[in-house]
């Protein structure tokens, strides 16, 4: 079943509103197994709404349309589709007696502009609409050759209206029609390595006209994959769906970082909770916790950190320090080794870990320092370098209480991390968070 979804508004076109309701149609479309053909945005103007809907009837079986019913003289939508239906517009008498009462209860008049409102074209159907004054139409447009059919939908521009004449009184018509059939989808998210390197790996999964799809989406540095499955039935796209994400998996394993609505940050987050560490004398809390020491990131890994609601069970404290001298008072880390070594450098990364996992008292400490530009890049260490390290209990160690914060173990690393300002930070947070999770996996990092 081929939909086509079209949305009139001025505002629209203008960009001085976005349509949402195309997004929200199209998920919902989706969902009962149509094929979206396309998304149509026009203006108020009847003459480029008749054309869009003549277009369209010929290339789909369904035309949902949202906008243009209002009773203003902007509002030709009525009007443009009994033009090209070649059909009179006619009262509907009960829409007409409902809005009347409606005003009454009102204690108002009802405006003469609103009798438009219950005008649909003869042989369409009037569409209730429990939320305003505009009903919809339904109505089967046929070709004067009888070749071409296709359902047309009528619905409100306002979202509100659209999503509850949608739901009660349009999907169901689709949802038969389609024999219901449906597309059931999938995403999973990987960080790490780069889109086209997915997609390689991914190889034969990712074939053009594959069911279920495999595409890939890039957000932050977040290389998500979106598996669409269609199929006659729920349960067999469900399952078609669930058996290609486990293929997936398959084949980039760890480099999947989480699924949905999941994040990295909420990834980790479920990670540290679940994690039971030793006990904490103080608070007798078994979660894992951890610190952060930033410089070039500002504090954003301490904020993607805390974003999650009861962030406090895990994250103990962080340390923004920019300059060199704030590295040196805040956290010790050595003068020389920053004059030796550069504050971009896998010794004052390591020494910041250190020292925060020591005084904060936590499981873990992250540390971040790197050259976020778009200045202040070398030969030796270009816009885009930052070096990461991740402090965690020393192994082998039988110190107890307090004392296990002492000595650490850690893992400093540098990468080369592509972007603008905005895109390193995020990337350098992410990969700070990242190497966090292989070390909870108890794996390398596989990049
Ligand atoms: P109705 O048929 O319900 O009267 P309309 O197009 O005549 O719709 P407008 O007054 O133009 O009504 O729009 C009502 C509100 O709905 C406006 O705030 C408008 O920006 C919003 N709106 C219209 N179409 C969309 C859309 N496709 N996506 C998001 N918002 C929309
Ligand atoms: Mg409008």
């Amino acid at each position: 079943m081929k939909a086509i979804i079209l949305s009139i508004g001025d505002e629209l076109v203008l960009g001085q509103t976005v349509d949402t309701n195309s997004a929200w149609l199209s998920q919902h479309l989706a969902g009962v197994g149509c094929d979206i053909v396309a998304h149509m945005t026009v203006g108020d103007e009847q003459k480029a709404i008749e054309q869009a809907i003549e277009e369209s009837v010929g290339r789909c079986d369904a035309l949902v349309i949202s906008g243009g019913i209002g009773p203003t003289d902007d509002d030709l939508t009525r009007q443009a589709l009994a033009g090209v239906m070649q059909a009179p517009l006619e009262l509907n008498q009960a829409w007409l007696d409902h809005m009347s009462t409606y005003f009454t209860r009102l204690d108002r008049k009802m405006p003469p502009s609103n009798n438009i409102q219950a005008m649909i074209p003869r042989g369409a159907t009037m569409i209730w609409n429990h939320h305003g004054t505009a009903a919809g139409i339904d109505a089967m447009f046929q070709s004067g050759d009888q070749k071409t059919t296709c359902h047309v939908f009528v619905m409100p521009g306002v979202p509100r209206e659209m999503k509850g004449m949608f739901t009660r009184d349009v999907l169901p018509h689709i949802q038969k029609a389609s024999g219901g059939a449906a597309i059931v989808s999938r995403t999973l998210h990987t960080f790490g390595l780069g889109e086209s390197t997915v997609a390689e790996r991914l190889g034969e999964l990712m074939k053009r006209g594959r069911n279920p799809s495999v595409g890939t989406t890039v957000a932050g540095g977040v290389v998500s994959l979106r598996i669409n499955a269609r199929s006659a039935s729920p349960t067999e796209a469900e399952a078609q769906a669930d058996e290609t994400a486990a293929a997936c998996q398959g084949v980039l394993g760890d480099i999947i970082c989480g699924s949905g609505e999941e994040t990295l940050p909420t990834v980790i987050a479920k990670m540290l909770r679940e994690h039971a560490g030793e006990v904490d004398p103080a608070s007798k809390k078994t979660h894992l916790t951890i610190a952060t020491a930033e410089s070039c990131t500002g504090g954003l890994l301490a904020k993607l950190l805390t974003d999650i609601p009861g962030s406090s069970a895990y994250f103990t404290q962080g340390w923004v320090t920019y300059s060199n001298r704030a590295k040196y008072e805040r956290l010790g880390v050595n003068e020389e080794v920053i004059n030796v070594y550069g504050a971009v450098s896998e010794p004052v990364v390591e020494a910041m870990a250190r020292s925060a996992r020591r005084l904060a008292k936590s499981d873990f400490a992250l540390a971040i320092s790197g050259v976020a530009g778009p200045d202040g890049g070398t030969e030796t260490k270009p816009v885009g370098t930052v070096c990461i390290a991740l402090a965690s209990k020393k192994s082998g160690s039988t110190a107890r209480g307090d004392d296990r914060y002492i000595e650490s173990d850690v893992i400093p690393r540098t990468f080369h991390l592509p972007g603008d300002r905005e895109m390193m930070r995020l990337r350098s947070a992410f990969m700070a968070l990242t190497m966090l999770r292989f070390h909870l996996l108890g794996r390398p990092l596989p990049f």
